[in-house]
């Protein structure tokens, strides 16, 4: 028997993260999208076959955090989509009860293709942290990319977030995965930046492209080009770009002013400044914090490079 408990691991968007799969023998999604991990799928499914019982994913839980003294949080997660769990509502119930003596807060990864479905938000509000995935706001893009089961529709999905984002009250993340040719150009992002706008409270907006070997043949966007689509959106929204690699060749340069107009343009991290830029512009970088130019904020749980209160207002 596969346990449902995984890790934990440390991640550097949520913490030390103990995970559990509600579906851990078999892939059951209701998407089947171009760039899943975990292999191509077209028999989608809009309920799990063969549940695990939640008593048993509670006891495996419980072991796991008796055992594991350093966890931040609880990751629901799946096989697969963790909304098609049928009994999500009282196993989060039965976690809310215990969690409090682990200190742990509880976070759920979903693809937000059920969570029009009142009794899905209803659930998905009982935790601490949400992240949900929106890839598209056309249904053109949406089907294409993320090819749902029949009856689910981006628009159904859209106001099914707002609607949820209204009532939540805990951290609600949206992540948008880029690839080539797909949802990666300037229609789309400005459709998905007019529709994050919409929403009253957003804890951050996590950005990315597809970094393991994808179910089908798509194209990953590099980093420099995920950079410049982070600029796309308003500058309001608290964007954070996932992916990290280290980028090739050259890396540019930026002179201070350079730097300073950058990061006033768009708030950044301490890696995307290691990823994209050369060690002289890391230096360029202390000499305006040491000139009280910038300085830090967490934003959405990670730290940004900001400009100062004084300068934050003036033509650079
Ligand atoms: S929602 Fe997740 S698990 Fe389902 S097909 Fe897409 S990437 Fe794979």
């Amino acid at each position: 028997m596969i346990s449902t408990v995984f890790g934990p691991i440390n991640s550097r968007r949520f913490g030390t993260s103990l995970g559990v799969d509600l579906s851990p023998n078999l892939k059951q999604c209701n998407f089947d999208c171009l760039y899943c991990e975990l292999g191509g799928e077209r028999h989608r499914v809009n309920h799990q076959v063969d549940p695990i019982v939640s008593s048993k994913i509670l006891v495996e839980i419980e072991d796991s955090l008796k055992k594991f003294k350093d966890v931040d949080v609880l990751t629901f997660t799946a096989n697969g989509e963790p909304t098609l769990y049928s009994d999500l509502d009282n196993l989060i119930i039965r976690v809310n009860r215990i969690k409090s003596q682990y200190g742990i807060k509880t976070l759920i990864l979903s693809n937000s293709g059920n969570i029009w479905f009142p009794e899905i938000k209803k659930s998905l509000l009982k935790f601490d942290k949400v992240k949900l995935s929106l890839d598209c706001a056309t249904e053109d893009c949406f089907q294409k990319m993320d090819r749902p089961m029949k009856g689910i529709d981006v628009e159904a999905i859209k106001n099914g977030i707002l609607d949820f984002s209204r009532e939540y009250r805990g951290e609600l993340y949206i992540e948008i995965l880029f690839l080539e040719n797909i949802n990666a150009n300037e229609a789309e992002i400005a459709e998905l930046n007019r529709f994050l706008l919409t929403l009253p409270k957003l804890f951050r907006v996590d950005i990315g492209t597809v970094e393991r070997p994808p179910a089908y043949d798509v194209q990953p966007v590099n980093y420099s080009k995920l950079f410049r689509i982070s600029h796309l959106f308003d500058s309001s929204l608290p964007i954070l770009i996932t992916k990290h690699q280290e980028k090739k060749g050259v890396k540019n340069h930026l002179t201070k002013s350079e730097l300073l107009h950058t990061i006033k343009l768009r708030p950044l991290t301490h890696y995307d400044i290691a990823s994209l830029f050369d060690l002289a512009t890391g230096e360029n970088l202390n000499l305006l914090i040491a000139e009280k130019m910038i300085e830090t904020k967490v934003v959405g749980g990670i730290e940004f490079y900001i400009p100062t209160h004084h300068i934050k207002d003036r033509i650079l």
